[in-house]
């Protein structure tokens, strides 16, 4: 079976990054707080999390601040 992505990083099984084997969603993997993926516990799917409450936050507070001229 192939691969639809393949990273620029991977040379070999090994990431030229973080100088050790590839695994996709490390902290300091490109996809890190990018992507989702299936396994729950992959670090990247938190890190999505929390990018979203943020900006979702965010929004929330400029929405307020604006609210405060009307
Ligand atoms: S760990 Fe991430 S950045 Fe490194 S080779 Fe794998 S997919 Fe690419």
């Amino acid at each position: 079976m192939s691969s639809a992505w393949t990273c620029s990083h991977q040379i070999g099984e090994e990431c030229e990054l973080l100088k050790k084997p590839c695994d996709p969603g490390d902290k300091g993997c490109t996809l890190y707080g990018k992507a989702v993926f299936s396994i729950p516990e992959n670090p990247s799917n938190a890190a999505v999390k929390r990018r979203e409450e943020t900006r979702r936050e965010k929004a929330l507070r400029e929405e307020m601040e604006s609210a405060k001229f009307f």
